[in-house]
């Protein structure tokens, strides 16, 4: 047999949760081709992966990529933590459809009034397919990003007339290869939107084979009522559900991820619902004053009118300006914040959770972005899994490759098994580490040896190659 390329003596991770188990790993024409003993094959390129571990290229379940996937299209961020896969569009906000619009918060989150003009999501998907990136992405079109396109005034739910505009644009973003709908309830520009409403769209997205991710309407106080709607969502649109980062906020409700994970367990016997979360106990957005009240800490990410906020504390700059948290949020708008509001015991709870994904959540336009961006996966692996002992090793890959692939319908990825696309990532088990924290959140990780996407080498040594091989993938659900 002669293959493209060996990846000899590593020890396989093959993304199913199962033992890993050693074998070379043969690549041909971008997808698997062999597992097992191929000393004796022959192959254009051999590489030695004695001592590291060899895994499915990570997808990254819960991303914001729309714009950072045109404007760096080597995706360093991502690759460099063994990324190959990223589903954006989350948390309501696509960068399409939508056009010639200063994008209010938090649609800003992905760039500014030059970024949105995609008059349709097909404009958007060819240009990603015209200059693919690094890595593969799966795209979902935004409700807020629908809402703030098509009605006049946000405060309120959609007339009829705005419905069947909006449940249009969702058609012809499947249409184009988007793979669902998000939501973004807890925001601004979606706050209003009725529950009807949105099972609506999810109607329409599954009825084109797509999927429904949702940051909920609260994931604090009232965290049991936004389950209890994500749930009656599913059920009503008969679809795929993803609760996007999966936390309860704010010091009184440490704890209650026992009764939201209960709910959640008993809702799947009937229902398909699964959830992303990242490695942190602090989350981060727009500055907005609902999120402030339940946060421990406050650190500024980004601000237009004082970018040299960026990386202070709110409450520090409050005393320095002698202003109120209200008058502060006021001076820093619109900008963006971390906020230190969740309980390391919960955390581990919604890691540890049968099936649940990881997804980073990462920001990349921030100027001092959550150190996420950055990090989330290696820190699972080597923080939770190697150092906490959280989970085994194989427990914590599947987390980031079989079960989203799993999850998002990916019927060629997620897992090493023969004729699977060759996303793959060559790690160091002993020294894989996030380098990113809340100091210096813009650091690669440690441990990354190499990473290919569709067979393509577009990591090594720590630094990006040229290549470009990132597909649009569209789900099968
Ligand atoms: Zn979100």
């Amino acid at each position: 047999m002669h293959y493209d390329m060996i990846i000899s003596s590593g020890l396989v991770v093959d993304g199913t949760g199962g033992k890993p188990f050693n074998a070379d790993v043969a690549v041909e024409d971008g997808r698997i081709a062999g597992i097992g003993d191929l000393k004796n094959a022959s192959c254009n390129r051999r590489l030695s992966a004695k001592g590291k571990c060899v895994a499915p290229g990570f997808i990254d379940a819960h991303a914001h990529d729309d714009r950072v996937l045109l404007s760096s299209p080597d995706m360093k961020c991502k690759i460099s933590q063994g990324v190959t896969t990223v589903v954006t569009g989350n948390c309501g906000i696509s960068l399409a459809p939508l056009r010639k619009m200063d994008p209010p918060q938090p649609l800003n989150l992905l760039g500014g009034r030059e970024w949105y003009r995609f008059e349709s999501a097909k404009d958007y998907a060819t240009e990603l397919r015209d200059n693919p990136a690094s890595l593969n992405c799966i795209i979902l079109v935004g409700h807020s990003t629908l809402r703030v396109g098509v009605m006049e005034r946000l405060d309120r739910a959609a007339t009829k007339r705005e419905m069947l505009q909006m449940e249009k644009l969702v058609d012809e973003a499947m249409d184009a290869g988007f793979s669902g709908l998000s939501t973004g309830l807890e925001y601004p520009p979606a706050i209003c939107a009725s529950e009807e409403e949105v099972t609506r769209l999810a109607i329409r997205a599954a009825a084109a084979g797509g999927v429904y991710t949702t940051h909920m309407r609260n994931e604090s106080d009232q965290v049991d009522a936004s389950v209890e709607e994500t749930i009656r969502v599913a059920e009503q649109a008969r679809i795929r559900t993803v609760i996007s980062h999966h936390k309860t906020a704010g010091r009184k409700n440490w704890g209650r991820t026992k009764e939201t994970l209960d709910m959640i367990q008993e809702a799947q016997a009937t229902v398909e619902l699964n959830f992303d979360a990242y490695p942190y106990i602090a989350s981060s957005t727009s500055l907005l004053p609902q999120f402030v009240g339940q946060s421990e800490r406050i650190l500024i990410t980004w601000s237009d009118p004082h970018p040299e906020c960026a990386g202070a504390d709110l409450h520090d700059l409050c005393d320095e300006w002698k202003v109120s948290l209200t008058e502060a949020i006021n001076i820093l708008s619109p900008a963006g914040a971390v906020y230190f509001q969740m309980q390391e015991e919960d955390l581990r709870q919604v890691l540890t959770f049968p099936g649940a994904m990881i997804g980073s959540d990462g920001i990349p336009s921030d100027s001092r972005p959550h150190p996420r961006l950055w990090g989330t996966f290696p820190r699972v692996i080597g923080h939770y899994s190697r150092d906490e002992g959280l989970f085994p090793l194989e427990d914590a890959v599947a987390r980031m490759t079989g079960n989203t692939a799993s999850t998002f319908g990916l019927t060629d990825r997620g897992f090493i098994r023969n004729g699977m696309a060759a996303d793959l990532v060559i790690f160091d088990p002993k020294s894989i580490i996030d380098k990113s924290d809340f100091e210096n959140p813009i650091q690669t990780a440690d441990g990354i040896e190499a990473v290919f996407v569709n067979g393509d080498l577009v990591y090594i040594g720590g630094e990006s190659t040229e290549n470009r091989p990132g597909q649009l993938i569209r789900t099968q659900v």
